[in-house]
């Protein structure tokens, strides 16, 4: 049987190496997929680092990850398809089972039996894959393949921008600098938002986010962003607050820079428990909150390709390291050390 490299968890401990395995077979509702990039999200560092979070839920071995764009090379069989050999497609990490109460009301990323790929499941970290049919976004041949691997967590940036309500003429406080959150920066300002405020602890990560559409950016280590961004808003606090960093003290100043009546989106996934003033920060200010899990399928990944076609979001700029990935060891120091924006990997390399 033909043999591939994968980048794999082979123990319950820090780190992950490269091993040889057979090429998948695609079972019935399957692809077969040959990765052209693969890239590393914050949750692959968890998993590499074996955090709390990764010994509770990850199950050794596994090849990891859940960001890729590949070519479809088979088909598997009785599979009802609207995928052909040759598409280059990513995929949706969220693996749903499409008949439960929340996926037949259209809510298949939070399926109740949802399996997340390369951490319930084998991820794309290698040069073939399989997977579901049904979880595949077929790629406009003209985006690069670096990009088309970065749009999953451009996803979640899309999903948490948007989700009950618009950015256009509002104001937007965005926490946390890391690929979606200057992801979101990009978004809110090809949507017409007017002032955009970015916050983060890294100043690599906060010029990201400044060269991507954030129009003021706040070093929350050096300055007080809730005295700044009240003074920069009359003292009424913005329209829209997103939560990108899951850091627990940004959640008391997110509610307290949201203005009555607005809107938060919180995406980041927080350590602990975390303490809100909800009398305060949410109940008298009738704000409105939003869980983020995900994206919607496939709503989310449409206004993605949407705001890609029309060069509204410069990946480009996303994208900042490239390796093959025999050199993972270096391509994950790096997105440890926060001075990176999307890292891609090339399997085959
Ligand atoms: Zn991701
Ligand atoms: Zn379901």
């Amino acid at each position: 049987m033909a043999k591939m490299k994968a980048l794999a968890k082979t123990r319950p401990a820090p780190g992950a190496e490269i091993i040889e395995v057979d090429i998948p077979q695609p079972g019935p509702g399957e692809l077969l997929v040959k990765n052209k990039a693969v890239s590393i999200c914050g949750t692959d560092v968890h998993i590499y680092e074996w955090d709390n979070w990764a010994q509770s839920r990850i199950k050794t071995p596994m090849i990891f990850g859940h960001e890729f764009a590949g070519e479809v090379m088979e088909i598997g069989p009785n599979t009802q398809t609207h995928v052909k050999v040759g598409d280059i497609v990513s995929g949706e990490t969220h693996i749903y089972c499409g008949h439960c109460y929340l996926c037949k009301m259209g809510n298949e990323h939070i399926c109740k039996d949802v399996k997340l790929r390369g951490i319930d499941c084998t991820g794309c970290f290698a040069e073939y894959l399989t997977m579901p049919a049904n979880t595949a976004w077929v790629n406009p041949k003209s985006l690069a393949i670096e990009h088309m691997s970065a749009q999953e967590p451009m996803g979640n940036a899309v999903h948490t921008v948007f989700e009950g309500g618009d950015v256009k003429g509002q104001s937007v406080a965005i926490f946390g600098c890391g690929p979606i959150g200057a992801c979101a920066a990009a978004i809110c300002k090809a949507s017409g938002a007017t002032q955009i405020f970015a916050m983060d602890i890294s100043d690599y990560r906060l010029n990201l986010a400044k060269s991507m559409g954030a129009t003021t950016v706040i070093n929350s280590k050096q300055k007080d962003p809730v005295k700044e961004i009240m003074a920069a808003t009359n003292n009424q606090g913005v329209d829209v607050f997103l939560e990108m960093s899951g850091a627990a003290p940004i959640y008391e100043q997110g509610f307290k820079i949201l203005r009555p009546g607005g809107r938060a989106g919180l995406l980041g996934v927080a350590k602990d428990k975390v303490p809100i003033d909800i009398t305060n920060g949410i109940v008298f200010k009738q704000a409105r909150v939003f869980g983020i899990n995900g994206r919607r399928i496939w709503g989310t990944w449409e206004t993605a390709a949407k705001l890609l076609a029309e060069g509204k979001v410069d990946m480009g700029k996303l994208v900042t390291h490239k390796f093959p990935m025999s050199k993972f060891a270096e391509a994950f120091e790096i997105m440890k050390s926060g001075n990176s924006g999307k890292i891609v990997m090339y399997p085959d390399k």
